[in-house]
């Protein structure tokens, strides 16, 4: 029979250049770089919750670590460690190899070393832990909006959820959106180069990643930061071709899994945001401006505003998973 310890071995073992002791004792054992803040993060994997039954293994892999570095890159953090608490099923090698194929394609990408974690066998579930390292009291946090910020998100919100609407059949996308959609879904790039260029250069107040819709994981902005907004979608992305308008507007603004980055930031940093993103290679859009809350409550706290500059009804709220 395999042992925990053997599927720990053969799958989850890789050499931990970043450690100064990697899996296999009791700790594992990190030294951040001095004038650093660690920033910890950990998000846990439910299938039928978080992913489909039947997800490709591969791609689960890569995405488990993605959407956990996606919150380090939120804060501007360098992503340095992670930890990996698992438990699976029964041992498959192929699931298990296909797996960790895609989780350290992952690391490797991002430059994260796997230091520990925990292997059990139960209902497919995994917990992972990330630590990033950033610049001592320069952390990029959701707090710090301002009155007279522009508003900015980047990339293409909303590709994740169509391509799950797609996927479960209750929407047809052509077939070469489908392909840009599925891609968003399955392997999706956190925006960690964006968040520590906005950090580094103090380009940005506060910031968020985007994994449960755009306008509430705005929201949660505005609320930290005690101010209000108003977003108008004539200056989102334009909507995809290939698929429904009013699904693809839906999904822009409160579809979940995009990972893309929401920021605020002075508009004398405009310019500088330009050239950020010619530099990445990543669209950055300004959809709107922070105003001072007149009141506190939730009902103001965010207009959003259509072509004819009507405010638009729509169900806002972000993915909530006891909603
Ligand atoms: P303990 O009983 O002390 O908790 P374990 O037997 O759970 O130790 O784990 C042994 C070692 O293997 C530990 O260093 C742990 O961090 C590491 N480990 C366990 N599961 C994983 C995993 N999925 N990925 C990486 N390291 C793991
Ligand atoms: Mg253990």
């Amino acid at each position: 029979m395999v042992s925990e310890f053997d599927v720990i071995a053969r799958y989850f073992s890789r050499p931990t250049p970043q450690a100064v002791l990697g899996p296999g004792d009791d700790c594992a054992l990190l030294a951040p770089a001095a004038g650093s803040e660690l920033a910890i993060s950990t998000d846990m994997l439910v299938e039928g919750s978080h992913f489909l039954p039947d997800t490709d293994p591969c791609q689960l892999g890569w995405k488990a670590l993605a959407v956990n570095l996606s919150d380090l890159a939120a804060m501007g953090a360098t992503p340095r460690w992670a930890l990996l608490a698992g438990s699976f099923p029964e041992v498959r090698a192929v699931w298990l190899e296909a797996f960790a194929t895609g989780f350290f394609a992952c690391a490797t990408h991002y430059g994260v070393d796997l230091v520990g974690g925990d292997t059990t066998r139960g209902p497919l579930n995994l917990c992972l832990t990330v630590i990033g390292e950033v610049a001592a009291g320069t952390a990029l946090r959701r707090d710090r909006a301002l009155p007279g910020d522009d508003l900015w998100v980047s990339g293409q919100p909303g590709l994740a959820a169509l391509g799950l609407a797609h996927l479960q059949g209750t929407t047809r996308l052509s077939e070469g959106l489908a392909r840009r959609c599925l891609a968003a879904l399955q392997q999706p790039r956190p925006r960690v180069e964006l968040g520590r260029e906005l950090r580094r250069r103090g380009l940005a107040h506060a910031a968020i990643d985007v994994s449960d819709g755009l306008l509430g994981d705005l929201e949660h902005v505005l609320e930290r930061s005690a101010v209000a907004a108003e977003v108008s979608t004539t200056q989102l992305p334009y909507l995809p071709a290939g698929a429904d308008p009013t699904l693809a507007r839906r999904c822009q603004l409160s579809g979940g899994d995009d990972y893309e980055l929401v920021f605020s930031a002075p508009p004398a940093k405009r310019g500088a945001l330009s050239a950020l993103a010619a530099e990445l290679d990543l669209p950055l859009w300004r959809f709107g401006r922070v105003f001072a809350a007149a009141t506190a409550t939730d009902a103001t706290r965010l207009t959003v505003v259509d072509e004819n500059g009507q405010p638009l009804a729509i169900d806002r709220t972000g993915f909530d998973h006891f909603g």
